[in-house]
């Protein structure tokens, strides 16, 4: 069934779901259905949901790797009026996944982009998160390397939105400890895993309270995770702003560690936080 064209084809942006295959939407089987082909991040991945699904639309390989090539070619066929859907393997695509290239490209040459709304899981989590969701900010992945992931968390430290992240099973209990150590530990976390599926678990509580819960397994280091933090509270933007200014004082005079130090003293705030407050001015004043 064609939904829009009258000339010229179209590309449909098709979220599938992050678990739970019965969270796909009847609108999305029927354009999945009725597309030329469906550009997949993982064409066995989504073959497993097309068989589910009773779909037998051929399918292309879509993904980080050929993603240039593969746009253009796609675009040409949408040029000549075929009507081609993406997917990823899970969830909405272009939400840390491939889409972006072939979207904007699509939209350059004038032609007809078309969302198909369904699962994502930052959505899914921070509806049943507990946290503030009115305004939020998505950060993704944080950084696999210990110093930029502090670094990426020092940044955020004045954040008032509620933040939400994505994180790998076999890094959730070191990035909250991190969390602990830069934004402290009473700011109130949702652990979200496995959502929609069989060992779905939604922690709520504070940083270290989380902290606990990961070292006695109550939450379990497996399977796919979101993390949903409760933002800065604007007075302590506040105070971090004061500390900030010493901070910059005393980096134009000392190295960071003794910067690190004197501000640790004068404040009462933690020497570790303020040592990666002073390297990351640093190296912002360095640049
Ligand atoms: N495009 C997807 C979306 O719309 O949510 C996200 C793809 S990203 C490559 C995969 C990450 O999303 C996982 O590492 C995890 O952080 C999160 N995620 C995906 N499915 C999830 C689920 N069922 N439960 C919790 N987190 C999930």
């Amino acid at each position: 069934m064609s939904e829009v064209r009258d000339k010229g084809g179209a590309l449909y942006v098709v979220a599938t779901p992050i678990g739970n295959l019965d969270d796909i939407s009847a609108r999305a089987c029927r354009i999945l259905s009725s597309v030329a082909y469906i550009a997949a991040e993982d064409t066995r991945h989504t073959g497993s949901l097309l068989r589910y699904l009773g779909i037998d639309t051929p399918m292309r390989a879509y993904h980080d790797h050929n993603e240039v090539s593969q746009s253009e070619k796609i675009v040409a066929d949408l040029k000549n009026g075929k009507e081609v859907a993406v997917v990823s393997d899970a969830g909405t695509p272009q939400i840390s996944d491939p889409g972006y290239r072939l979207v904007k490209l699509a939209l350059m040459e004038g032609l007809i982009v078309v969302p198909i709304p369904g699962a994502s899981a930052i959505i899914s989590a921070l509806s049943a998160s507990g946290v503030a969701a009115s305004r939020f900010t998505f950060e993704g992945f944080l950084p696999a390397k210990e110093q930029q992931r502090q670094k990426a968390l020092v940044k955020l430290c004045h954040e008032t939105r509620t933040m939400v992240f994505y994180e790998a099973p076999h890094r959730v209990s070191v990035v909250v400890n991190d969390m602990q150590r830069i934004l402290g530990g009473d700011r109130q976390l949702s652990i979200a895993r496995e959502l929609t599926k069989i060992h779905e678990q939604i922690f709520f509580g504070s940083i270290t309270d989380a902290i606990q819960a990961l070292s006695q397994g109550a939450i379990t280091a497996k399977g796919e995770f979101v993390l949903i933090v409760e933002g800065a509270s604007e007075s302590a933007v506040l105070v971090d702003a004061d500390i900030e200014k010493v901070m910059q004082t005393l980096i134009n005079e000392l190295p960071a560690s003794r910067a690190a130090d004197v501000a640790s003293k004068l404040t009462g705030e933690s020497r570790k936080s303020l040592y990666e407050i002073a390297v990351s001015l640093k190296n912002s004043r360095d640049k």
